[in-house]
């Protein structure tokens, strides 16, 4: 399993500005923002991408989802926000290490690009 900028934001090799951690997952906001709020959620295990992940991560998953609803309200997006997991080349992935993307705090144009 190679390195990635997350696996580094997650041994605290590297600083991100974390707003949610936990035994099993980490939330940090987005370096480079699309909404106003732009938030990652990322798991612990360095699962690489949605495909890679197994029946036994079935609890992590689940987990994982319950992490975004806390995270969102936590950031006051009352109002709604988008969940995106970019997937593999085509799906636009470009870090290497699963992570839920929680964007909100301005109405949301669909379908995306
Ligand atoms: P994706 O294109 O779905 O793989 O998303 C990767 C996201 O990671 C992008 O939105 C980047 O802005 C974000 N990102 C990359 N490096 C960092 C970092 N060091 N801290 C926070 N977010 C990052």
């Amino acid at each position: 399993m190679s390195e990635t900028i997350f696996s580094k934001i997650i041994s605290k090799e590297i600083p991100a500005d974390i707003v949610y951690e936990d035994d099993l997952c980490l939330a940090f906001n987005d370096i480079s923002p699309q909404a106003p709020t732009h938030i990652l959620v990322i798991p612990k295990k360095p699962i690489p991408k949605l495909a890679d992940a197994e029946s036994q991560d079935h609890a992590l998953m689940g987990h994982l989802l319950l992490t975004v609803k806390r995270v969102a309200e936590q950031a006051g997006l009352t109002n709604g926000y988008r969940v995106v997991i970019n997937t593999g080349e085509d799906g636009g992935q470009t870090v290497d290490h699963l992570h839920l993307h929680i964007l909100g705090g301005r109405s949301l144009a669909w379908p995306p690009g």
